[in-house]
């Protein structure tokens, strides 16, 4: 650019077709790995090198239905407890995790079900459940949708944490998975990244990685 800033030119594809434009400021915000990523870097220097590490593979089944409880030990649905099922790393099982799901638009007067209603359950599990493991989980169940993905990061299969600035004004948001995989860890990393640009850009610099940050954010109250 005149101001010798880097300008960055971004080619993509969409259902309408071809398109390409140039941007100051990019901001990646979905996994560069090359099993979850279809982005390719071209004339940078030196290159942009594909990240290290690799997904889990994981599928999730929706499953709306009548939770088996005795199978966790609650011969009675209706004591039932909670909402939440939890597993702890056990080669054998069959599912890694559940939980009783809501709506994300829901009114004021909606109420989470009684347990012994039929309800909406998220199953984690490492491979697709089978009739027999579904039949163990639930005592009947209308409907089961599932999604397979590469799920969350093998944190013993990478060194080091990603890269957060990729090239001068080209930052990538997603390597905060690698820390921990959740949406509240993506939220700070956005807002992280948001003022990175911005005082890098506004030539801040005095701004970023402050080293009496830490003794600043405790006191400030
Ligand atoms: C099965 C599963 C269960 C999870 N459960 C939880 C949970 O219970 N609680 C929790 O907090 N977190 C959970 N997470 C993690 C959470 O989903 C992620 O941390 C969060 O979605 C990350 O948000 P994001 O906007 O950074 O990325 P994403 O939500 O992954 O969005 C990235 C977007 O980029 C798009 N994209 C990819 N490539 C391109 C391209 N070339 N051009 C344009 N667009 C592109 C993708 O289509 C996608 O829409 C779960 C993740 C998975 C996979």
């Amino acid at each position: 650019s005149p101001e010798g800033r880097a300008l960055y030119q971004v080619h993509y594809e969409s259902p309408e077709g071809q398109g390409s434009a140039f941007y100051d400021l990019v901001v990646l915000t979905t996994p560069l790995h090359p099993s979850r990523s279809n982005f390719t870097f071209d004339n940078f220097d030196p290159p942009i090198a594909d990240l290290p590490g690799s997904f889990q593979p994981s599928v999730t089944s929706v499953v709306h239905g009548y939770l088996n409880s005795s199978y966790f030990g609650f011969p009675d649905p209706k004591l039932f407890p909670f909402t939440s099922i939890l597993t702890t790393d056990t080669p054998e099982l069959f599912f890694h995790a559940m939980d009783n799901i809501c709506p994300v638009n829901v009114s004021a007067a909606f109420r989470r079900k009684q347990p012994q209603e039929a309800a909406v359950w998220r199953v984690l599990s490492p491979r697709p459940l089978d009739k027999p493991q579904l039949k163990t989980l639930f005592r009947s169940y209308y409907s089961v949708q599932v999604a397979e993905w590469p799920t969350y990061p093998r944190y013993d299969a990478a060194k080091a944490l990603p890269p957060v600035v990729l090239h001068e004004s080209l930052f990538y948001l997603s390597g905060v998975e690698w820390v921990a995989s959740s949406m509240e860890m993506t939220a700070v990393a956005a807002k992280n990244v948001a003022l990175l640009a911005y005082n890098r850009w506004h030539q801040q610099l005095d701004k970023i990685d402050q080293k009496d940050l830490m003794h600043k954010v405790k006191t400030e109250l």
